[in-house]
């Protein structure tokens, strides 16, 4: 479903470590504006696919086609200055850094004039730099975030860390964002939040991988639906048929 164009196509990738198929012929398409959802197992590859896309890791076998070219095996940093970002399961934010300052960060990683162009053209950096700052306004306010603006990251409860780590994710304007399992741990309050967040990038036309265990939560926010157990996809499809779906109920069950 989703008719935005493919942004990533995963085809056929196998990911062996030492001994273990952790991803074992896998094939998933993200498209423009439209929300996957990734379900499983813990242990099933989520967090694997997510490392081979983001050039954490580089597969065994298949390939990873990120608009016209094909980044399997490119370095993490080139994959992401192409377009995609990626949350981690341990929020990732600097502690002793406000909000504004995190999410900032985000916003730095599209920097176009380089430091020696800010510092020979100072007007271009200001305007830059106040970009930055209305972006990361426009998020806090989104995220419910304001009202913890000033406050260091790490005095603040973990469900806040959580939607601050997705906030930066957003402040550099992604074409592809990867979220794993961003809603573990959040108050409902927080998860409207998250939600909204979501809809505001794929509303702007990011494509987006969601990967999360709270069907209810899924169920809101995804055009689309995969499965994994023991590393390959066991369903593809809507919500509603996944929740009946026998072989996704009994992966579940036999953990
Ligand atoms: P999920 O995110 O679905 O819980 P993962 O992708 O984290 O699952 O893990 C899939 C399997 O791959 C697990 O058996 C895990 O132990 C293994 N695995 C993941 N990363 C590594 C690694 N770097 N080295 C060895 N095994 C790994
Ligand atoms: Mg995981």
């Amino acid at each position: 479903s989703g008719g935005g164009q493919a942004l990533v196509e995963v085809r056929d990738v196998v990911m062996n470590f030492s001994g273990l198929r952790a991803l074992d012929g896998v094939s998933l398409t993200v498209r423009r504006g439209t929300v996957t959802g990734l379900v499983g197992p813990n242990g099933s590859g989520k967090s694997t696919l997510v490392n081979v896309i983001s050039g954490i890791y580089t597969p065994t076998a298949g390939g990873v086609r990120f608009k016209d070219e094909e980044i399997a095996g490119w370095p993490a940093h080139r994959v992401a200055r192409a377009g995609v970002t990626r949350t981690f399961q341990d929020p990732r934010n600097v502690p002793s850094f406000s909000v504004r300052e995190n999410i900032l960060m985000g916003a730095h990683r599209l920097y176009a004039h380089g430091a020696f162009a800010a510092s020979v053209n100072s007007a271009a950096a200001r305007r830059e730099e106040g970009r930055f700052l209305a972006r990361t306004a426009a998020l806090m306010e989104a995220a419910g975030l304001s009202a913890y603006a000033d406050d260091p990251v790490g005095d603040l409860p973990y469900g806040i860390q959580r939607l601050v780590e997705v906030a930066r994710a957003l402040a550099s304007d992604p074409e592809l964002l990867l979220l794993d399992e961003p809603a573990a741990g959040l108050s409902d309050t927080e998860a409207e939040r998250l939600m909204a967040l979501v809809r505001m990038a794929r509303d702007h036309g990011v494509g987006v991988m969601l990967i999360d265990h709270h069907m209810d939560f899924l169920e809101e926010l995804v055009d689309e639906v995969v499965a994994f157990d023991a590393g390959q996809e066991i369903y593809r499809g809507d919500m509603a048929g996944m929740r009946d779906d026998p072989t996704v109920i009994e992966a579940y069950l036999g953990k």
